[in-house]
């Protein structure tokens, strides 16, 4: 239309200011192209996840929302359609990549300009509520959708020693969102910093209101994020929450999990160091699961080995995770640790948890 109307020259001038705008938004390291006509194409290098994609689609179509002034002081309105495809699913070489991104940009036509769409419909129904999770749960937290439940925790005897925080989002207007869902979109965007202020702060006003209810003296377990655990600020964080709180500093328990400490070592030290050094309790959690490396284990100021529920789940009828768990128990006592089995669902299981020497249990057997 416009270079039918107002020339080719204009056409092309414009061809250039668009490529100029969508230029800036192109990461350093992937290649920006024009095909051929109004097309223009994107390889995005080692992509993380296809949210990524979608990312980028919705800032270059951003981008072009605002009207184009040209040389002569024309205003033109121009809009976009996004195709993606992704390798290697979507296609193994740059000809069937193409062909499905530009299947996909038909498909992102029809449902309106401004959208992108990806060659798969599941995936593009994925991303799309990916992002709009994200969106929701950037206000979830000034709405006051997120709530703790508290899963008790117990000695050999039967008696409750403390119980562990878990974080639940429930939005007013839908089903409840499971962690799983939104802890990554969390760790993503960064709001798992002031999330995890909330739950520490709540799950240790709780833990002193069950002191001062005269329920004795029970500990409160928090899991920390790998994102929260690595910000510097943690330490004081926690160190003002338990003064504000007026906690007993060993009446919180500090969740973190292996994948947590590994990179670099020396950092987590540091990290766990400062919490130890406020007389918290250390525990880690999903204890086998990750690439613990021994020699780290032995670094570290830790005072609880969480075994996982995965160990706990074949449990008695599986060998094999009988000797994991035996070995995990074993290594921790002589390490000078206490063990907490979790996810202990049936009597056996628990029988035979407390016979290999376990120190403390939770699980739907005795307490949701
Ligand atoms: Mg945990
Ligand atoms: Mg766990």
């Amino acid at each position: 239309v416009i270079n039918d109307s107002l020339g080719h020259p204009v056409g092309d001038e414009l061809l250039v200011s668009i490529s100029r705008r969508l230029q800036h938004r192109i990461r350093t390291g992937d290649t920006f192209a024009r095909l051929g006509g109004d097309e223009f194409v994107v390889v995005m290098e080692a992509l993380r996840e296809p949210t990524d994609a979608a990312s980028l689609a919705a800032s270059l179509a951003e981008q072009l929302a605002e009207p184009f002034t040209t040389a002569e002081g024309a205003i033109l309105y121009v809009s976009v359609s996004i195709g993606i495809s992704l390798f290697p699913d979507n296609g193994q070489d740059a000809a069937s990549l193409i062909r499905n991104a530009d299947a996909a940009m038909y498909h992102a036509k029809e449902g309106g300009r401004g959208t992108y769409r990806f060659y798969t419909t599941s995936l593009t129904d994925a991303v799309n509520l990916r992002l709009e999770l994200d969106t929701r749960l950037r206000g979830a937290l000034e709405r006051e959708e997120f709530i703790l439940q508290y899963q008790a925790k117990y000695d050999p005897n039967g008696r409750i020693t403390g119980a562990e925080a878990l974080v639940r989002w429930q939005p007013s207007d839908r089903a409840m969102v499971p962690p799983n869902q939104f802890i990554p979109v969390a760790e993503d965007t960064g709001l798992i910093i002031p999330l995890g202020e909330w739950v520490l702060r709540e799950a240790c006003r709780e833990a002193r209101r069950w002191l001062d209810e005269g329920l004795g003296r029970l500990t409160v377990a928090v899991n920390v994020s790998n994102v929260q655990f690595r910000s510097r600020h943690l330490v004081d964080r926690v160190r003002e929450i338990l003064g504000e709180t007026r906690l007993p500093p060993e009446l919180l328990e500090i969740e973190i999990t292996e994948s947590a400490i590994m990179e670099p070592v020396q950092d987590a030290v540091l990290h766990l160091d400062g919490l130890r050094s406020l007389g918290v309790q250390l525990a880690l959690d999903d204890f086998g699961t990750g690439y613990s490396s021994l020699a780290a284990l032995k670094r570290l100021p830790l005072q609880v080995l969480k075994v996982d529920q995965s160990f706990v789940r074949g449990l008695p009828e599986d060998k094999s995770d009988e000797q994991i768990v035996r070995t995990i128990v074993t290594m921790a006592q002589n390490l000078g640790l206490t063990t907490t089995a979790e996810g202990v669902e049936t009597p056996a299981q628990l029988s035979l948890l407390r016979s290999i020497g376990c120190n403390a249990f939770q699980g739907y057997l005795m307490a949701r």
